[in-house]
């Protein structure tokens, strides 16, 4: 729990969050028959509630920031749903200590809310303009703990390897090596990959966890739909 937003939020913004806690928390609920999970961690519902997520949306779509949607971010990206903001969190159980790496910074929120949680988050983003403009948006809200590379997510991040957790907010085919081999004994992967239902746009989000003894083990956890997780290692 280290940064706070730069400057009050807005009485109206405050309002309108309040009620998107309360609607992740409805979803949570409803969903529970699929995740296994009826209630979110407080550690998560607090990073929620701190992350002013109109920070993160273009103009246009500010107005909306505070509803239980993806939003268009430019570049054919998004910013992720709230309610699966928060689920795919709660599901890396994070220890106020862990390390956490993220796959698809885009403009950065996913990344905020980590932040609010655990020490450092490394970040990778492929879109130059994405990374550029996730990096300065994060430091003028004061979250100096998140490092935002360029370049390849499937590669993962080696030398701030190995970590207790691993977020991937993009769509593949396969669960990528790399990052399979970065996540410590111990350690848990969350990643939506394509579902072989042959739906487009459709996948499940998974749940890894990687045994002391290095085997992974997974959990099918809910039909999600991401952007695809481009190129190749
Ligand atoms: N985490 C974001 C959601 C981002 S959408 C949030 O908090 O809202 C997914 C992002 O993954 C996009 O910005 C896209 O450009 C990026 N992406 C897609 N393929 C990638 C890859 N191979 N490596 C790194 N980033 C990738």
């Amino acid at each position: 729990m280290t940064k706070k937003p730069t400057g009050p939020m807005q009485a109206a913004n405050k309002a309108r969050m309040d009620r998107l806690i309360e609607q992740i928390a409805a979803e949570t609920e409803a969903t529970a028959f699929f995740t296994g999970r009826q209630k979110l961690s407080p550690l998560v519902m607090t990073a929620m509630a701190r992350v002013p997520r109109h920070e993160f949306i273009p103009e246009s779509y500010r107005v909306s920031a505070y509803l239980n949607v993806p939003l268009p971010i430019g570049h054919g990206q998004t910013i992720s749903q709230p309610y699966i903001v928060a689920l795919m969190t709660d599901l890396l159980d994070l220890n106020p200590e862990d390390t956490v790496l993220e796959i698809g910074t885009g403009c950065g929120y996913q990344a905020a809310v980590l932040a609010e949680i655990v020490p450092h988050v490394p970040t990778v983003e492929m879109v130059p303009a994405l990374a550029a403009e996730a990096s300065q948006r994060l430091r003028r809200l004061g979250y100096g703990n998140i490092s935002v590379k360029l370049g390849q997510g499937r590669l993962g991040w080696p030398e701030h390897s190995p970590f207790d957790a691993i977020i991937v907010t993009a769509a593949s085919d396969d669960v990528p090596q790399k990052l399979i081999e970065q996540l410590r004994a111990g350690g848990r992967m969350v990643i939506p990959v394509n579902t072989e239902r042959g739906y487009w746009g459709q996948q499940d989000l998974l749940r890894l966890n990687k045994r002391n003894s290095g085997e992974i083990s997974r959990t099918n956890v809910l039909p999600v739909a991401f952007v695809p997780l481009i190129g190749r290692d």
